[in-house]
């Protein structure tokens, strides 16, 4: 991977060798930090770099720093023309993920929340595709448990917290698989690794609530807003058992990374005929023409980098 020429670094752009931190800061020794993921697609006939709900993204970026009671002055607002200043610093021209961080840079010992500062960092990378085959996916489910609310809260997106997902990721991609659905202690379906996840039952679309352990999503809201609104679908937020996914009609993760990947497989069992289903398919296509750019009502959504000539 080629390293990024730039990070938002205490309170500027600089260049990213200088973006550095002590090897005693908290969030090192304890996984006490938050960070997010954004996306910004290319588009060549605009040329021009959107960027996908940088609002909701930062929005619930602060949300996570509260429950890890970091106290940040920054709004929402702030870090997206932030996070605009540092991809037009870098001249990108191609798919891009941004990664923001908040840390805290106290040099000391002693695992707490409390009397400690807080700060961020931002930088860009570009991004392809996190999973290849996001037509269809064979997925398994984790032998891990997910995190559970009253351990590590699962709507935050908590650094410490990922050790779980690198678990479940490991050790499905270890076992042939390229995700994993994990479970909740009480065996009901949670989420992927780093995905939330929709199945196809009875002509309803269906996802675990956010009261199941899981990240809330941007994506998610936007799938559930798209179904409804434009692809006519109803929506039901409900438990989910393991073996409703061997026998649903269609399955598919969704996130800024795995943006929509369709899951034909699980645990070797094919979901319906084994090949992406009709309504992923059509989800599939709107949702790439919007982060693009390409859908003239969705464009609230899509924040411009580059000045309009
Ligand atoms: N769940 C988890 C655990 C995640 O890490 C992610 C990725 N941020 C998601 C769901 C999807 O969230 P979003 O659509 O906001 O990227």
């Amino acid at each position: 991977m080629t390293l990024p020429k730039f990070a938002y670094f205490k309170g500027k752009i600089v260049p990213y060798e200088q973006a550095k931190v002590g090897v005693l800061n908290h969030t090192f020794n304890y996984g006490t930090g938050v960070f997010g993921g954004v996306r910004a697609y290319w588009n060549e006939k605009d040329e021009q770099l959107y960027l996908f709900r940088p609002l909701d993204h930062f929005r619930r970026f602060l949300d996570s720093t509260r429950l890890l009671s970091m106290e940040l002055p920054h709004t929402p607002q702030q870090l997206a023309d932030v996070t605009i200043e540092l991809l037009r610093a870098e001249a990108r021209k191609e798919d891009t993920y941004v990664r923001p961080l908040a840390f805290v840079p106290d040099e000391t010992v002693g695992v707490r929340l409390h009397d400690l500062h807080a700060d961020i960092t931002i930088v860009s990378i570009p991004f392809g595709r996190y999973i290849e085959s996001e037509e269809g996916s064979s997925v398994t489910f984790s032998s891990w448990r997910r995190i559970d609310d009253n351990s590590i809260p699962a709507r935050g997106k908590i650094i410490g917290a990922y050790v779980n997902s690198a678990f479940i990721k490991t050790d499905a991609i270890r076992a042939g698989y390229d995700e994993a659905l994990v479970l909740n202690a009480d065996g009901h379906i949670s989420e992927g690794s780093a995905e939330n996840f929709f199945m196809v039952k009875g002509g309803v679309l269906v996802t675990p609530p956010v009261t199941d352990n899981i990240l809330e999503g941007i994506t998610r809201r936007t799938v559930i807003q798209l179904a409804q609104e434009e692809l006519g679908m109803t929506v039901v937020e409900r438990p989910i058992d393991r073996t409703e996914v061997y026998l649903a009609e269609e399955a598919f993760f969704c996130g800024t990374g795995v943006q929509i990947a369709a899951i034909a497989h699980v645990d070797k069992r094919p979901i319906a005929d084994g090949k992406m289903g009709p309504f992923v398919g059509k989800l599939r296509d709107l949702y790439f023409r919007i982060v693009r750019g390409m859908e003239p009502k969705f464009h609230a959504w899509n924040v411009p980098i580059y000045p309009k000539s």
